[in-house]
Parts: C-alpha cells; structure tokens; sequence
C-alpha cells in the first residue's frame, strides 16, 4: 500500500515540498506520496488524529501550525522542545513523535558554503519567529561566537533570548534594537520579507523596500560577510542580489529547504535523500 506523507499549513499552496519529496520518492523507486493539506488552526488537532487511520506515516508541519505541532506530540525531541517549534511528525504505534529539522537543514546548508561556519563567528539574525528561533538555535549549537537577534516587534527578540539563554553555552546572545554591525561576519535573513507571491510582476522598488524594512543598508554588505536567506526564490531574493553584487558569500532559502527536507526524509524512510532530486524538484515550475 502506498505510504502518505501531509504537509499541515495554512496556506499551503505555495510550498514547494510536495514537488521536492515527490522527487525524491521517484529517484529511490519508493511508493510513497507527499500531500499538502490546507488546514485551518481550528481543525488541526482533528485532522492530526485522524492521518495515522489514513495510511499516513508522517507529517511535514509549517505556518501557522509548528508550536501547536509540538504541543499535540507524544515524544518530542529535545531540540524540538528547545526551539518550541516542530516541523516534522512521525506517526508510530499510536504515537507522535516530532523533531525540528529547521536546525540541521540550516547549518548544512550553512556549511556546505561555508565549512568552518559558524564557529567562533559573530553573527545578526533578523527575525525572532520560529524560523528565527530554530537559527539562533542553531548558531548558539555549532558555536557561534556572538548572536545579535532583531524584530521588527523588538519584545519577540527579547522573548527568544530569554527562552534560549540556557542553552547558550559560550555564545553571548542578545537582542538588538540597533545592532552592532561593524564587528558582523554572518548575517541570516528569518523574517518572511523578501517572498513573493506567485505570478507578481517584478518591481523596481523592492530592494529599497526591503533595506528600509530592517537595520542594514545595502552598502553596509561586503565581501567579508556570509549572508543566508532562507527566503526561497527562484530569482533571488532582494537581499542575496544585494549582496551578490557586493561580493559576500551566499546561502539561498533552497540550500535549507533541501537540507530541512533531506533531514525529515531521512526520519519518515530511514534513508539518504538523493539531494540533486530534491533540489531539481523543489526549483521545477519556478520562475
Ligand atoms: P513566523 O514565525 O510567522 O515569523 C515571521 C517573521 O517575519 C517574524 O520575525 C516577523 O516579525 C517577520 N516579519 C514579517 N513581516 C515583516 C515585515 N514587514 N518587516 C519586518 N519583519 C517582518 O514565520 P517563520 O516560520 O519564522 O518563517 C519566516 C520565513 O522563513 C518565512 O518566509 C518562511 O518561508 C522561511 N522559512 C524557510 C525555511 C527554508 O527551509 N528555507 C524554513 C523555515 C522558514 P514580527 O514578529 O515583528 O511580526
């Protein structure tokens, strides 16, 4: 019987998950099948129960869902629980189990880039959302020097940092109204600015727009910067072009979907991700 996989979110036509697992199930010859289901916050708990009685072996969770996600699990791992956030289910003899694989995927994509990365660095993370929270925690694990986190809603920073001051071991994390970018060497996008929505023409005002939006002009970008945007985007995203342009190494919103997917994948299936499927199939029917 062929084996389910969902996708929980609300909205979730957009996502290119269903694309890039779908490729992955055909590369390796399995007979599973990847299902966005677009599902409003008040019937989640519902439609969870029901998927293990639909031939469902797992769930990929996104917006708005990740917290409930990890409320609604049976056994959640300690990353999971430390980010407050899951984004990947298993269903197993009448139990959930739930992971944040938002963690891994960004620090190999991270790494794939740059392998030295990110430790003893000193990083600024826009944004203090779950995507945020998954980063930080992230940068904080492989021993990131310094961690400068802002929101445009400075109290959500402040937030995250509180939550995750335990677990900082040797990094000096802090939330930023006005960060100190002179001494910055990594710089993660994890707000939702920079998304497109589908079929919208291109406008010439954007990169304007979106460098209004936070604390960091243009200008201040430069060669000896690592830039990640886990925005995804087949035409770049305002702040990669900018900083192409400038000559900072890049990691785009793709490279941690992969990753993210490839580290879920391997949690539902127990086995490898073919990556270049995924990426093939997460990047088809973009423009
Ligand atoms: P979320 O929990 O809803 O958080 C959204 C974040 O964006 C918050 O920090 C929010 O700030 C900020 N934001 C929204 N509109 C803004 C604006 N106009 N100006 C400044 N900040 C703004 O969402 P999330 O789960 O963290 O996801 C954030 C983004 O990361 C999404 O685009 C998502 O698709 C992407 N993502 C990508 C991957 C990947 O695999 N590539 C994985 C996870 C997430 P406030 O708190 O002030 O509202």
């Amino acid at each position: 019987m062929t084996k389910r996989v969902a996708l929980l979110g609300h909205p979730v036509g957009h996502s290119r998950s269903p694309g890039m697992h779908n490729a992955a199930f055909r590369e390796l010859g399995l007979d599973w099948r990847y299902e966005a289901l677009d599902v409003e916050p008040a019937r989640f708990a519902e439609v969870l129960e029901s998927l293990p009685g639909q031939g469902f072996v797992g769930a990929n969770v996104t917006i708005p869902h990740k917290l409930r996600a990890l409320e609604a699990a049976d056994d959640p791992t300690e990353v999971a629980r430390v980010v407050g956030a899951a984004n990947t289910l298993s269903f197993e003899g009448g139990r959930v189990l739930a992971d944040n694989t938002d963690v891994e995927g960004f620090l190999t994509a991270l790494q794939e880039r740059a392998p030295a990365a990110p430790a003893g660095m000193h990083a600024l993370v826009l944004g203090a959302g779950g995507a945020g929270r998954a980063v930080v925690y992230a940068l904080m694990s492989a021993g990131a020097a310094s961690v400068e986190v802002w929101n445009r809603h400075p109290e959500r920073a402040e937030t995250l940092v509180s939550d995750l001051a335990g677990v900082a071991g040797e990094t000096a994390l802090q939330s930023a109204i006005a960060p100190s970018k002179t001494s910055i060497d990594l710089l993660v996008n994890a707000t939702s600015l920079g998304m497109r929505h589908a079929n919208a023409s291109p406008d010439p005002r954007e990169g304007a727009e979106f460098f209004k939006a936070i604390p960091l002009s243009a200008d201040e970008l430069d060669d000896r910067l690592t830039v990640v945007d886990l925005v995804y985007r087949h035409d770049r995203t305002p702040l990669l072009r900018a900083a192409q342009a400038r000559g900072s190494r890049c990691v785009d919103g793709f490279d941690v979907l992969v990753h993210q997917g490839a580290a879920s994948f391997r949690i539902w299936t127990g086995l490898q991700a073919p990556l270049g499927a995924m990426r093939r199939g997460a990047t088809d029917g973009e423009h």
